[in-house]
């Protein structure tokens, strides 16, 4: 039997994840859309893709109501919804544990509670006041494993500075 192209006979929910956002990039265009970058031409610089594949990506994430597509200053930019939202925890998660498995120099970035100035634990807890922060309530900055801005455009060079999540690039 040959494989099928996508996991719409499974019947787990981590298949059904897989299908909203298990292909190549989606993460990390949704991952990018926390780090506050929003328009084609920026997620296209910062991550490298195609515009074909960055496209296709972008539709099937509004497809999927993960993204909303908005105006932004006479141009197109992209929202996450709150079922994109609700993707947090996730990407804390695959952070967590790229950061104890795939960086040897330590965590490239580093991210706090805005409210009280503490890191978040791995869980993405707050230790000092026993909540999980919405991302809206989190900052980010480079950690011991940055290697400076990962290219020369305005993304990279934003992710260098401490910033709150979600504030737009
Ligand atoms: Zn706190």
């Amino acid at each position: 039997m040959a494989l099928g192209v996508d996991y719409a006979a499974q019947q787990c929910s981590v298949a059904r994840t897989l299908e909203v956002v298990g292909s190549r990039w989606t993460l990390l265009i949704v991952r990018d859309c926390f780090f506050g970058v929003r328009r084609f031409s920026d997620l296209r610089e910062h991550l490298g893709v195609s515009r074909a594949v960055l496209a296709e990506r972008l539709a099937q994430l509004v497809d999927d109501g993960v993204l909303v597509r908005v105006p932004s200053g006479g141009r197109e930019a992209y929202d996450l919804t709150a079922k994109g939202l609700a993707l947090w925890p996730v990407v804390v998660a695959l952070l967590a544990w790229g950061d104890e498995f795939s960086a040897p120099d330590g965590p490239r970035r580093l991210f706090s509670h805005a409210a009280c100035g503490t890191d978040l634990d791995r869980a993405g807890a707050c230790p000092a006041c026993g909540t999980s922060p919405s991302p809206y309530d989190v900052e980010m900055r480079p950690g011991p494993g940055s290697r400076g801005p990962q290219g020369p455009g305005k993304v990279s060079a934003a992710l260098q500075e401490r910033r709150r999540l979600l504030e737009s690039i």
